[in-house]
């Protein structure tokens, strides 16, 4: 196919929705996002990573291993078309520990993670979306990654950052302990969630138990069983926690509002 649109300079993702018409969280077909910017998509195995990017001038090629989950895979390609709005001129192997893992410490992989993330998720339909469900749960979790087809973590993640949850906290934990967490914007920072799993937890039966399943509903429980702080015997939470192969156990807490205030 010939192109005779020019290809767009500006690559901000809220400009390409735009610019597309998209307006329903359905319509964001990433595949099409990058063919419109001049970006190919190639399945194809790779050595040691999971996606790339190369490219001069405006063309580009995204390769993607295939097989992957669909949530994972537009998560990916959304991820490289970051690099190419950011890095271009450089070419960039992302292993999956590279992408969607919003590092703290490498920014130009964050970079495409925050990309991806306001690409597939824009902020006014994931907010609209959200407020259909009044409490963070995995029900609630569910109904929007299937709105965005995006996957649980990301999805959950966003969720944290939304501001549509003040008490939301979201933590992973693997088989060695906590491997990271997030926060809502307020939570003060003395709310920082233990190392380690109560041996007794839901979680940690998750987490062990491979034929254990992910809870079916929020359960209240005392906040020191998820906080050292000296106040956290005070009040109650809830917990819910589900199983994400490859990464480990996630658990959603809401906070009780006093504890944020
Ligand atoms: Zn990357």
């Amino acid at each position: 196919m010939t192109r005779i649109d020019p290809i767009p300079t500006n690559l901000s993702p809220d400009f390409l929705l735009r610019s597309l018409g998209i307006t329903e969280p359905r319509d964001i077909d990433v595949e099409a996002i990058a063919y419109y910017v001049g970006v190919r998509i190639k399945r194809r195995c790779l050595k040691c990573c999971e996606a790339m990017i190369t490219g001069r001038g405006n063309k580009g090629i995204i390769s993607v291993v295939p097989g992957g989950m669909p949530q994972r895979e537009r998560f990916s390609i959304a991820h490289e078309l970051g690099h190419w709005a950011f890095h271009r001129g450089v070419t960039v192997a992302c292993r999956s520990t590279d992408i969607g893992k919003f590092s703290k410490t490498n920014q130009v992989e964050r970079a495409a993670d925050q990309y991806a993330a306001d690409l597939l998720m824009p902020w006014p339909l994931f907010k609209a979306e959200c407020r259909e469900h009044r409490r963070l749960d995995l029900k609630a979790l569910k109904a929007v990654s299937a709105a965005f087809n995006t996957s649980q973590t990301a999805t959950l993640i966003r969720m944290i950052d939304s501001d549509v949850y003040p008490t939301g906290i979201m933590i992973c934990h693997g088989i060695g302990g906590r491997k990271w967490h997030q926060s809502a914007r307020g939570i003060p920072g003395y709310w920082f969630p233990k190392a380690d799993l109560h041996s007794e937890s839901f979680a940690f039966d998750l987490l062990h138990n491979p034929d254990s399943r992910d809870e079916g509903f929020p359960r209240k429980i005392d906040a020191d069983a998820w906080f050292d702080n000296w106040a956290a015997g005070q009040y109650q939470i809830t917990e819910q926690s589900f199983r994400v192969p490859g990464e480990g156990v996630i658990t959603i807490l809401n906070l009780d509002p006093k504890m944020v205030r």
